[in-house]
């Protein structure tokens, strides 16, 4: 009879090791604008001479089971030439998602080409660096921080989880929000872990090319020169170790880098 328990206990474990198979991942690039920009800007050693590079402007869906993530939300419509003129809701609704089902909305950082649709996520808990959310609600703000952007999360009603460390998100691992300053105070990028795709790593602003990622360039309106370079050196560590695919978020070469919308990297 204690032989069968035992028996019985081992069947159980496997079926409950089945039941927990990894949740799904998917990942999914919106398109939330489109412009030019003075590379000139991008080097505060004078690496850059094109005073007109395309610039691109991405927002990023996660789908973790049945929940949704949202990263980065592009400039409000309407409100500068470069902004997209489909909102991010449209954009969602072609994906079967209401923002009432958006369970995170992450940021980047608090500037307004990232934080320009915020509005819509009701339900949703914002994640931002700490040093970001405190630049927001500081007396004045900090220069370039986009508090309109951030209207609705600043009274009571709405669920604000301002980062001092990296955060897991759905505890499993695969979505990781991690630390990246320099661009501004609390700047973050995230660490998307999929299965077929492998991992990948957007990278918010802690590199705005190709070329200040791959020579450690850093835009002369960057909030800290030491942290925006050892931002670097670590994306760049997390990149070699995990053998992860780094998309860096305004430069349309790596657009192609996730399937086009909207369809989703899995
Ligand atoms: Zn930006």
């Amino acid at each position: 009879m204690k032989t069968n328990l035992v028996l019985l206990a081992g069947i159980f474990t496997v079926v409950s090791a089945w039941a927990q198979a990894p949740t799904e991942v998917t990942l999914t690039r919106l398109d939330c604008g489109n412009g030019f920009n003075d590379q000139r800007r991008f080097s505060d050693s004078f690496a850059y001479s094109n005073p007109k590079v395309p610039f691109t402007f991405s927002c990023y869906v996660i789908k973790h089971g049945s929940d949704y993530m949202v990263w980065d939300t592009g400039y409000l419509p309407g409100s500068t030439e470069s902004a997209t003129n489909k909102p991010i809701t449209e954009l969602l609704a072609q994906m079967n998602v209401k923002p009432d089902q958006v369970k995170f909305v992450g940021v980047s950082h608090f500037h307004a080409d990232h934080t320009g649709q915020l509005a819509p996520f009701a339900n949703a808990t914002l994640l931002i660096g700490k040093g970001d959310w405190d630049g927001v609600n500081a007396n004045p703000p900090m220069g370039g921080a986009n508090v309109a952007g951030f209207k609705e999360w600043m009274g009571t009603n709405r669920k604000v989880k301002p980062l001092t460390a990296d955060e897991d998100v759905f505890g499993d691992g695969s979505v990781i929000v991690f630390r990246t300053p320099g661009h501004t105070p609390g700047h973050t990028a995230v660490l998307v872990r999929l299965k077929e795709k492998g991992p990948v790593v957007l990278l918010g602003d802690a590199a705005h090319f190709h070329e200040n990622y791959e020579t450690n360039g850093v835009p002369s309106f960057n909030f800290d020169r030491a942290q925006t370079i050892a931002s670097l050196e670590r994306i760049k560590a997390i990149e070699k170790n995990l053998k992860a695919t780094v998309i860096i978020q305004h430069d349309p070469r790596d657009i192609d880098k996730l399937p086009a919308f909207p369809s989703a990297a899995k």
